[in-house]
């Protein structure tokens, strides 16, 4: 393995009871890049998030994360390893508070110190959770709970972050706001793995690129590239490319 790909797939296969949602995968990303895994709905765009974070087991195929190979590896004993993964939907818990929420994401750490630097941290990247800190995480718009399932992941101090459709429900200005932060935190080194269907927001910030389709990759290049070739992207995504 080349030493700067963190985390990669090589030839996964994961099914869904008899179905096959994956046809051997094989994909890597490199330290300190934003990488996009495009496709349209069903693509398998999070299968393959939950097969590398050891959500789902792929059936065959073997998952490498800093230089290990973690495919067999139970997902609760990755945070800790530096690999966190924010699935689609937030899922935050909306009867607890948005720091009950956030210390969530920091259960495996021992060190107090170490806990509230990282809240500092989040708090710092959004304001309004440090001002909304102690109201229960229901109250917050669809933005705000992004926020907060990105700020969660962010308490487990990643190296590698899985991010699910961040953009997902979320009006144009405030996609833009969601992305900036994703920006800003792997220009303070953290590398992410950024699954759209919104082709547009992923490439204008990605590295490199990878399109889905029915289980299989179907093409990849360098963000700017794929930039540039928006109209095949289109036709692959089933015209959601806008
Ligand atoms: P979306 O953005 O709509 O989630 P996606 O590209 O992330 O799309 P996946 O959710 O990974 O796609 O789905 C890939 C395929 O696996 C689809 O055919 C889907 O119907 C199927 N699938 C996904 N989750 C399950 C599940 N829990 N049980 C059975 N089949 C599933």
């Amino acid at each position: 393995m080349e030493p700067d790909i963190v985390l990669s797939a090589d030839r996964i296969v994961t099914r869904y009871g008899g179905i096959k949602a994956l046809h051997g995968v094989s994909l890597s990303v490199k330290r300190g890049q934003i990488v996009a895994l495009l496709g349209a709905n069903g693509a398998g765009k999070s299968t393959t998030l939950r097969t590398l974070s050891g959500l789902i087991a792929a059936s065959s195929g073997s998952v490498r994360f800093l230089g290990e190979d973690i495919t067999k590896v139970p997902a609760h004993r990755l945070p800790h390893r530096g690999l966190v993964h924010v699935p689609e939907g937030r899922r935050i818990f909306g009867d607890m508070t948005i720091k009950e929420n956030l210390d969530l994401g920091s259960f495996t750490l021992a060190d107090d110190v170490e806990r509230r630097r990282r809240l500092d941290h989040v708090f710092e990247l959004f304001p309004i959770l440090a001002r909304r800190q102690n109201g229960d995480a229901r109250n917050l718009s669809g933005g705000e709970q992004q926020m907060l399932a990105i700020g969660r992941a962010l308490m487990a101090a990643p190296k590698v972050l899985l991010l699910d459709e961040p953009s997902m429900g979320l009006a144009p200005q405030l996609i833009k706001e969601v992305m900036n932060i994703v920006q800003r935190l792997n220009r303070e080194g953290v590398t992410i793995l950024l699954v759209e269907q919104n082709s547009k927001v992923a490439l204008k910030f990605a590295d490199y690129g990878y399109v889905l389709k029915a289980g299989r990759i179907v093409l990849e290049g360098l963000g700017s590239d794929l930039a540039s070739n928006e109209a095949v992207i289109s036709a692959y995504l089933g015209g959601v490319a806008a």
